[in-house]
């Protein structure tokens, strides 16, 4: 699992770190909000350990900023203030768990796998390629964390693309799934919502290709397997 580690004080880092490696996790720590608000607005991580006091952008701060941005990233909010408004404060702003300083390694390794095995739970809700994710729960996709905002039918066109990764799709089987009996449409507006859909990925440079192969249908693909 990929964790990052927002923590200023080196000592703490170093020994959160330490511990999280000989898990066999990849650890990236970094010691300012800032920096790591720059990160994480390209890097997924699998959890995030997160200090609540940081000389820059307070950690409250950074975890807002985190979840407007529709991020459901579990976060480990560490902190020194033990009182109760902010630790209050941080769940309502979603933090998943909290560990007041100083604490005992050995619970903080419990609360970092409690959290992983939740966060594993919920990926089979979401899908990605490129990057490019779809969460079939919320009813949403995003490009790098950017919302990419999609009509209706271009969403389930997306998800039905998505399922089938890596695999020719014909034109009928997505008129199958993408249209309701009672929704007489032909082959033609497959075509249109694949051009529209097509249009709104690139533009959002979502780093997929929808790949038309003549008289047999449609390839979803990360832009990276395209070239190869
Ligand atoms: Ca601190």
């Amino acid at each position: 699992m990929r964790i990052l580690v927002v923590e200023d004080t080196p000592q703490i880092a170093q020994a959160v770190s330490t511990r999280l490696r000989g898990q066999g996790h990849a650890v990236d720590c970094l010691a300012s909000g800032v920096e790591a608000r720059e990160v994480l607005a390209y890097q997924r991580y699998d959890l995030i350990l997160l200090d609540l006091g940081l000389p820059d952008l307070d950690g409250t701060a950074l975890l807002a900023w985190l979840r407007e941005r529709g991020e459901r990233v579990p976060v480990l909010v560490v902190t020194a203030r033990s009182a109760v408004s902010a630790r209050v404060s941080a769940l309502d702003l979603g933090a998943d768990d909290y560990l007041i300083k100083p604490f005992d390694p050995d619970e903080m390794e419990a609360r970092v796998r409690a959290l992983l095995r939740r966060g594993q739970g919920e990926a089979s809700n979401v899908s990605r390629l490129g990057r490019l994710a779809l969460d079939r729960a919320a009813r949403l996709a995003r490009v790098d964390g950017t919302r990419l905002e999609l009509p209706k039918r271009e969403f389930r066109l997306l998800e039905i693309l998505l399922a089938n990764q890596g695999r020719v799709l014909a034109k009928e089987e997505i008129a199958d799934q993408l249209f309701s009996f009672d929704e007489a449409t032909g082959l033609n507006a497959v075509e249109v919502y694949v051009g529209r859909l097509r249009r709104r990925l690139g533009e959002a440079e979502a780093g997929v290709e929808i790949r038309t192969l003549r008289g047999l249908g449609y390839l979803m693909q990360a832009e990276s397997e395209v070239r190869a």
